[in-house]
């Protein structure tokens, strides 16, 4: 069940309420009526699934999982699954609001939807993960398809989950069905670029936002929280354009290299070691004091709701680009504004998956792979556009960026739903 705004814990995050709240603003600022903003907030379907698995042992362990779709539109739902202990109905609705704002403000034909399963992967082996993920593919199948809702990667999940769930579609339908689901490894229908288009797309912002603030991008430092799917790419590509890495964090805590980190050394530490801890030459400080180290742009790759009131008064950087999905909290938000902090949001800063993820689905849709340089071409000039379109639109609107970007989205969804009307 999602919670709510009467049901809520009081003074308890609630990733749900909080959306639920900035799509209300947004409607608002637009002028809509509350039934257009009720009908934008509300998700349109949620199924919530049990998820058996045979565990190696021989005995039978439940799960349970999630898809949520939220709004579509604008077209099919659009949104990562995510393997996580903390996974919930709530975090899911919010996380599948999030995209269908996402593939709004960078004008992709597509609705938001988020699926995730309860449970840490890591206990599991190889096996289990794999039965774990077809039974739930199995179970949310009627709901998902290329023309439905197409999940793709998210936390703890990758290319060999997202090929089980592409077999167990297609063997349930008895056809190859590569365009039910993006982040697919190349060999059965997935793309050059996907795997770093997020960390592309945050790179382009950040370099665009310091453009804006008219600062130079040489030696301005940055800390990063994670070295995933995201954060590690991240290093490369924002030293490549001449910024410094001087902090990043991982679950084993935090490294600190005031001079600047080497992206290949760290990289070849991390390969041997499994953390980032313990780099050559660096200091190792807490993993919740990443932030408070001198720095000029903080970037959550991670988890979400970290960024605290707390974090965000103690934030050293006076720019945030969020690579992470949610990683703001509302007090969080707060700090950052009365700081005159300026934030790249989630929405559009790693917006780069999901247009990756577009590129991908066309590409299955029309059974022809484009040249590499053609998708890097289309993935820059769409994160460009949706920035300087935001940028502007909130030098207009005089609100933040993170306002500007959820009304852009929300009068994006208005549009679609007041041309569809209202069936039956
Ligand atoms: N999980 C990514 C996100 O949160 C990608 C979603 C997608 O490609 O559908 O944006």
């Amino acid at each position: 069940m999602v919670t709510q705004a009467n049901d809520a814990a009081p003074h308890e995050f609630n990733p749900w309420l909080h959306v639920s709240s900035l799509i209300e603003n947004a409607g608002h600022l637009l002028g809509l009526d509350q039934g257009m903003i009720k009908r934008i907030i509300t998700p349109e379907r949620v199924l919530e699934v049990a998820v058996p698995v045979r565990m190696d042992s021989g005995e039978v362990e439940m799960y349970t999982g999630w898809r949520i779709q939220h709004d579509t539109s604008r077209g099919p739902g659009k949104g990562g699954i995510r393997f996580h202990p903390s996974v919930n109905a709530d975090e899911i609705a919010a996380l599948s609001a999030d995209m269908s704002i996402k593939c709004a403000v960078v004008n992709i034909p597509y609705g938001g939807a988020k699926g995730g399963v309860r449970v840490d992967p890591t206990l599991l082996s190889r096996g289990e993960l794999e039965r774990l993920t077809r039974r739930y593919a199995f179970s949310i199948a009627p709901m998902i398809g290329p023309d439905r809702d197409i999940p793709a990667p998210d936390i703890n999940t990758d290319f060999q989950v997202m090929s089980w769930i592409m077999d167990t579609v297609s063997m349930l339908r008895g056809q190859n069905t590569p365009g039910v689901v993006t982040g697919k490894p190349l060999s059965i229908g997935g793309t050059l670029g996907h795997a770093g288009a997020t960390s592309l797309g945050v790179t382009i912002c950040t370099v665009a936002l310091l453009h804006g603030l008219g600062r130079d991008i040489a030696n301005e430092r940055v800390v990063i929280q994670g070295y995933g799917k995201v954060g590690a790419p991240l290093v490369k590509l924002l030293s490549e354009r001449g910024m410094k890495v001087v902090g990043i964090a991982d679950i084993r805590g935090a490294i600190h290299v005031p001079g600047g980190i080497d992206h290949e050394v760290l990289s070849r530490h991390f390969r041997e070691s499994g953390s980032v801890v313990g780099y050559p030459g660096s200091d190792t400080v807490p993993a919740h004091d990443l932030f408070t180290i001198p720095s000029d742009i903080a970037i959550p790759a991670a988890l979400g709701g970290v960024i605290t009131a707390d974090i965000a008064s103690s934030m050293a950087a006076t720019i945030m680009v969020e690579a992470a999905n949610g990683p703001t909290t509302g007090e969080g938000a707060a700090v950052l504004a009365s700081r005159n902090v300026p934030v790249v949001p989630d929405v559009l800063a790693n917006a780069g998956g999901v247009v990756a993820s577009y590129f991908e689905w066309a590409q299955d849709l029309q059974g022809f792979m484009w040249e590499p340089e053609l998708f890097t071409q289309r993935l820059e000039k769409t994160m460009h556009e949706a920035f300087n379109h935001i940028w502007q639109r909130h030098l207009d609107l005089k609100v933040n960026l993170r306002e500007t970007a959820i009304a852009v989205g929300v009068e994006r969804i208005a549009e679609a739903t007041t041309l569809r009307g209202l069936f039956p």
